[in-house]
């Protein structure tokens, strides 16, 4: 009888000496960044989806006073040990504005009237619009009234993600958006939260690198690309939620 070979599931990354010793430029380089952005906009706000990345710079921001508010995109969807942490970040970080922002019943309502829920893992035009009621259109408002807006992205993400700038002009909301950790490893990433001693979303300890809505994200294996867990269904250039579709 043949014995199944046992899965070992993603965990955290070990940083390195040289991992820490790279973060000290890396750190320097967001921080610079972080300050001509906050300079050159009055109105900048950063994309927080709870994520690790997404904590490295709300934390910058936060440690260097910038009038730089941050949006969370609570769909409904989020598993309840991301909406603990988001209770709990917002204790931690008092003086920055985490303004969160929730799909419209009507739009929810809309999606409802057209499709089972179970039709996203048969249908990408009903993940798609499941997507749109519960993430882009309350992206759309959460951009109102901002030049420029900040993500967590990485090009070591995903291949929808290896050309990434760290400057770029968002077509899609007519402003600018930036991915200051374009150039980042996940190693880099970890020393950061390690260095910083930051609290991490506890889905991270079960496998999960990529955070996302709880109907769509699952535990990834070892050897899996990072964002393998996300509409694990679906080919690799159809997974992004549109969020960053440009
Ligand atoms: S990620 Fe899944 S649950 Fe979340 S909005 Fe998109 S389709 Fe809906």
């Amino acid at each position: 009888m043949s014995t199944l070979a046992p899965i070992h599931l993603w965990q955290i990354p070990n940083s390195t000496t040289s991992d820490h010793e790279q973060l000290h430029a890396l750190t320097e380089a967001l921080e610079a960044n972080l300050h001509t952005w906050a300079q050159r906009f009055t109105r900048i706000t950063q994309a927080n989806s709870l994520a690790v990345e997404d904590m490295v710079i709300t934390d910058a921001l936060a440690r260097l006073g910038l009038a730089i508010d941050v949006f969370v995109l609570d769909t409904g969807k989020l598993h309840p040990e991301t909406l603990e942490y988001l209770d709990h970040i917002s204790q931690r970080y008092p003086h920055v504005s985490i303004r969160r922002f929730s799909p419209q019943d009507s739009a929810v309502q809309h999606f409802a009237d057209n499709y089972d829920f179970s039709d996203i893992y048969q249908s990408l035009t009903a993940r798609k619009a499941c997507c749109y009621a519960r993430k882009i259109e309350p992206l759309q408002r959460a951009l109102v009234g901002y030049e420029a807006w900040i993500t967590g992205q990485r090009r070591e993400q995903a291949a929808t993600r290896t050309q990434l700038e760290v400057e770029e002009f968002d077509e899609a909301h007519q402003l600018y958006k930036f991915n200051p950790l374009a150039a980042w490893s996940q190693h880099h990433i970890w020393a950061y939260i390690q260095q910083h001693q930051l609290p991490i979303n506890p889905l991270y300890h079960q496998g999960i690198p990529s955070i996302g809505c709880e109907p769509c994200t699952k535990p990834i294996r070892q050897d899996e690309e990072l964002r393998a867990g996300r509409w694990w269904w679906e080919n690799q250039n159809s997974k992004e939620c549109g969020l960053h579709a440009n």
